[in-house]
């Protein structure tokens, strides 16, 4: 990756970051999206972050420290992939029932029993949605909880040439370098996966309940299957730009991603609280007080090495997880 690539931007002139699998390059100083690959040119839209002030004050909120300084913003080009497919199937099951009688005596006795059992029939209109990164290198943690996060939400998204945008903000925006054609494979893949999954629990479930005719299911295995997709429809969007907040100090006191147009924490790591120590310590004597009887009411309170180890010997399991939980110097909370 270099500047030097020749590649300058359409619009204002300036140098731009090309690699060797560019497809679209965002020039940083005038947020003009230039087409290394004219063949695969579209529309890019993007949605528009809440202001970062407003950032800076939800990620102090989050962890409880006021000194939070300015994020890197980001801005990741996604596909929204929506897929949809059939199946049909066929398949032999193995599925273990339980059967009780009561003999003459009225005492209960059980047995278990195996039975084969054939199901078949047609799965219609599966459908999931995929959003994907349509770059290269960003994989990992925070790109998988913001796909996660981006399903489930409603995005409003607007043409990037339409986008009030400011030199900062055309900074932060990444290269596109996966086509669209890498991403149809990519979602084809994932809903293929996801539908033979689907398929095989509607399997065992018919299973199950055609075998209740021998008694009470409890276990089920697919001998052997066959399942056949029909009408995939893939239908990927545009690359669309999604924006995202990540606070992180130099000490790894604390880490914050925020998603960008509704500041919703995607990962938050802190320095734990005093009070929330005290909580988890007093949890661990209250076990070990329950289990010994020994710690008294005053210790409570006090956070005291002494007193945890005590308290670790004493209550066992469930006060040795309070108060590992109390001695924990990060939180990490994932939320989606
Ligand atoms: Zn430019």
């Amino acid at each position: 990756m270099s500047s030097d690539s020749g590649f300058r931007c359409g619009r204002c002139g300036a140098p731009l970051e090309v690699s060797p699998e560019t497809i679209v390059s965002i020039c940083s100083y005038c947020g003009y999206p230039n087409w290394i690959r004219e063949d695969l040119k579209s529309d890019i839209y993007i949605v528009e972050n809440v202001v970062e002030e407003e950032a800076v004050k939800a990620a102090r909120r989050y962890v409880g420290i006021s000194s939070i300084d300015r994020p890197l913003t980001l801005f990741i080009p996604f596909y929204i992939v929506e897929a949809k497919a059939d199946a049909d199937y066929e398949a032999l099951v193995r599925v273990t029932v339980q059967k009780c009688v009561r003999d003459s005596r009225g005492r209960t006795r059980c047995m278990s029993e195996s039975v084969r059992v054939s199901v078949g029939g047609v799965l219609r209109g599966f459908h999931r949605r995929y959003p994907i990164a349509a770059r290269k290198g960003v994989r990992g943690k925070t790109v998988e909880i913001l796909s996660k996060y981006i399903s489930s939400s409603s995005l409003r998204s607007i043409k990037l040439s339409e986008a009030n945008l400011d030199k900062s903000k055309s900074r932060s925006i990444l290269m596109i370098d996966l086509s669209r054609d890498d991403v149809r494979d990519l979602a084809l893949d994932k809903h293929l996966d996801a539908l033979r999954k689907k398929v095989e629990d509607e399997i065992t479930r018919e299973a199950k309940v055609k075998a209740s005719i021998h008694g009470t299911p409890v276990s089920a295995n697919i001998l052997r299957r066959r399942i056949t997709p029909r009408n995939i429809d893939v239908i990927i969007s545009t690359p669309v730009l999604i924006p995202l907040y990540i606070f992180a100090d130099e000490e790894g006191k604390y880490k914050v991603v925020l998603s960008g147009w509704d500041l919703k924490p995607l990962i938050l790591e802190k320095p734990v609280s005093f009070i929330y120590r005290a909580a988890w310590f007093s949890a661990g004597v209250l076990v070990s007080g329950f289990a010994g009887g020994v710690v008294g009411f005053t210790s409570f309170y006090e956070f005291n090495p002494v007193l945890s180890l005590i308290a670790m010997v004493l209550g066992g399991v469930g006060s040795w997880y309070s108060v590992k939980k109390a001695l924990r110097p990060v939180r990490v909370v994932v939320e989606v």
